[in-house]
């Protein structure tokens, strides 16, 4: 497309049911932030859209299992993830969230219009059922073998090892998720978005009109699907969470959280211009108007099959011109994992590292999985600040700060007559928003961010060669030149560094007193991105500039090396979590069971055995009499802590001695993965003492 009047970019509306990690940060919010925040250094008009994805399963899930409603569980995590982005500064125009009143009546809407024009199949066909739980299974609530790859423990709509997405019916061995039970089939009415119908129209607009500037990534996936030949996709769901289906035989039934999430984006974008004073339409409707979604990978088929599908039903829509979804991030070697707290999520990063957000910005944005699946270290993180952010770029600023302010009280120098060599320089600054526009129009941020650092590079080459501190002892003049010269490539990072390292841009804007969104000053020096290219003079001669600020400060060893034990022990706790469970003991008779005499106890008095580590002598009231048992659970509790204690007691065990004492009976205990012990007790206080355990 030709110059685009306006941009509507979008981020994957991340899911509420945890906090978001780097992964997010690094797939999708980052080079979406570095995209709109380069788009309006350029004078664009851009409306950045984001929003919180609040229906679907896994929060009913999550709200039944913690026993809270799923509201209480969209408002806490909204608010830890909108906080999340204001704190690395993801600038969006709006952030919403889809159990806004605008968005159920747009979405709403966006259906009924559908119905109406008879964009769907209404079909009543058979759908799994949970017969205990008394509720119809989809997406989250089934696991079951993967048609496509055998993935044993793939969900209802979607495989997360190989990607597909499917019916909930198609998976072989299905198991309900809320019960365990294999669900039966019921029949239920349901609306279609037939697919296939768009087929063709996905073909001429994806595989022919994009083959050139999607990621090859993203066009392949498209395209496997395409070839696979698409089907109807259920629209709505037997579900209590969600967006009612505004129609005749919708009741007790919900939109597909995949059908609202999306027109998430449009909701979004009308609560922005209406607040804004805007007209929302031209975002949406206007063919001069660049719509991108930015998302991961595991994202591609709605945004770029089901969502577009669902624009062209409409007929008033623009289509994205780009999805420039990006693959994985993994950890330290291994996937990325909320359940298996494989992570650094952004509030414990903040935590660790206060004030250090662009470094976070800079490193995933440096190892971004833009092309491939990518790997996290927190040793690639401690080289990318201490030899590129400390070392080049915060290296380079100290130096030129410093010897301004050393040598001329921090007052820009007037140049003599340029070199050769400071005309070459010049040029070459003037060359660097070009080259970092590109990649970044072409969605290369990792190569954008690497050019940055070519521009502090350049400037620390012209420091090494032209030698301003040993120059200051012969010649004067020259060495205002060169300080001039040096200032002006700082001026120009201060500028184009801003997508990349927002927080560090302001910092340097104030250093060098330029214009910056600290508007309590009144200063006359602005450089927009385009100024870099086209004005011969960014801090002119006479301006008086601040004092030197550590833009960065290396990261020691041992930092790197409190994350890597935190990961370590996340390791840990997950091996125990996963340790195997002894197999079933041989069966044994009623009878064999009925010989044990097991009854509610408490422990009235215990003491540390003398000369023992493990073992308490413990009376115990048992309801028949009180006895003596000696317990091996000195390494987990003291002798003060259990008095008092509600236990189960094995009374007719065979007396046995115990370093002298006689043991009569066996307190029951059961212990966690990390060795810990923990008794088997009834907790309710209206058990008395003596009672049988059968
Ligand atoms: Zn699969």
């Amino acid at each position: 497309m030709s110059q685009p009047k306006r941009y509507t970019v979008t981020t994957a509306l991340p899911y509420t049911n945890g906090p978001i990690h780097i992964g997010h940060l690094a797939g999708v919010y980052v080079p979406a932030d570095i995209y709109v925040r380069y788009l309006r250094l350029t004078g664009n008009d851009v409306a950045f859209i984001g929003g919180s994805d609040e229906h679907g399963v896994p929060i009913t899930i999550k709200a039944k299992n913690e026993g809270v409603t799923p509201q209480d569980i969209v408002d806490k995590y909204h608010a830890i993830i909108k906080k999340s982005f204001e704190d690395f500064g993801i600038t969006y125009d709006n952030y919403s969230r889809t159990t806004a009143p605008i968005h159920h009546k747009t979405a709403s809407d966006f259906f009924k219009n559908l119905h109406e024009k008879g964009e769907f199949i209404e079909e009543t066909s058979e759908q799994l059922y949970d017969e205990e739980a008394n509720q119809f299974l989809a997406d989250r609530f089934v696991i079951g073998t993967c048609p496509k790859c055998g993935n044993e423990e793939s969900y209802g709509d979607q495989c997360e090892n190989c990607g597909t997405s499917h019916n909930a019916t198609d998976l072989i061995n299905p198991k309900s998720a809320i019960t365990g039970n294999t669900p039966t089939l019921k029949q239920t009415k349901h609306w279609f978005l037939p697919l296939d119908k768009h087929e063709d129209f996905l073909k001429e607009w994806i595989l022919k009109g994009h083959k050139k500037d999607w990621k090859p990534n993203v066009y392949g996936q498209v395209k496997s699907w395409i070839d696979d030949g698409l089907r109807p996709r259920a629209v709505t769901r037997d579900l209590d969470w969600g967006i009612p289906v505004p129609v005749e035989g919708g009741e007790g039934k919900v939109l597909y959280v995949w059908f609202d999430a999306p027109i998430g984006y449009i909701s979004s974008t009308i609560e922005w211009a209406q607040r804004e004073g805007k007209d929302w339409e031209p975002y949406w409707k206007d063919k001069d108007t660049k719509l991108v979604h930015f998302i991961g990978k595991d994202n591609i088929v709605f945004h770029c099959i089901i969502f577009p599908s669902m624009l062209k039903a409409e007929g008033s829509y623009i289509l994205p011109e780009n999805v420039p979804a990006n693959e994985f991030l993994n950890l330290e070697g291994n996937k990325l994992s909320t359940s298996k707290n494989w992570a650094v999520w952004l509030p414990e990063y903040l935590e660790d590292f206060p004030g250090q957000q662009d470094v976070l910005r800079y490193a995933l944005n440096a190892n971004a999985p833009e092309t491939k699946d990518n790997d996290f270290t927190w040793k690639d993180f401690q080289a990318r600040n201490n030899n590129e952010l400390v070392a080049i770029f915060g290296n380079f600023i100290n130096r030129v700060v410093v010897l301004t302010n050393k040598y001329y009280d921090g007052v820009v120098p007037t140049p003599s007559e340029f070199t050769q060599i400071d005309e070459e320089t010049l040029a070459a600054v003037k060359a660097y928003p070009n080259v970092i526009a590109s990649s970044i129009e072409r969605y290369r941020f990792r190569e954008a961010g690497q050019e940055l650092m070519n521009l502090a590079r350049l400037g620390n080459k012209y420091l090494a060669d032209e030698e301003p501190w040993k120059m200051i002892k012969v010649d004067e003049n020259r060495t205002q030149t060169i300080m001039y010269v040096a200032l002006q490539i700082a001026g120009a990072l201060s500028a184009l560094c801003e997508p990349f390292l927002p927080f560090t841009a302001e910092k340097l804007k104030n250093i060098l007193n330029v214009s910056s969104s600290d508007s309590t000053k009144e200063i006359n020096i602005e450089n927009s991105w385009n100024d870099i290219s086209t004005k011969d003079v960014l801090l002119p001669a006479a301006h008086q500039i601040g004092k030197a600020e550590l833009l960065f400060s290396k990261i020691e060893d041992k930092t790197i090396q409190e994350q890597l034990d935190k990961l370590e022990a996340s390791r840990k706790a997950n091996e125990a979590a996963n340790k195997k469970v002894e197999p079933q003991k041989d069966t044994i008779t009623f009878e064999d069971f009925t010989k044990l005499d097991l009854r509610v106890g408490t422990i009235l008095e215990a003491e540390k055995m003398p000369k023992t580590k493990k073992l308490l002598k413990l009376k115990v009231d048992t309801g028949i009499d009180t006895r003596t048992i000696v317990s091996g659970i000195a390494e987990s509790f003291s002798a003060e802590e259990v008095v008092g204690k509600r236990v189960t007691v094995l009374v007719n065990l065979a007396p046995r001695a115990l370093r002298g004492v006689e043991s009569q009976g066996m307190i029951l205990m059961t212990e966690t993965p990390e060795g810990k012990l923990v008794f088997v007790n009834p907790d309710d206080s209206s058990v008395a003492n003596g009672l049988q355990i059968s």
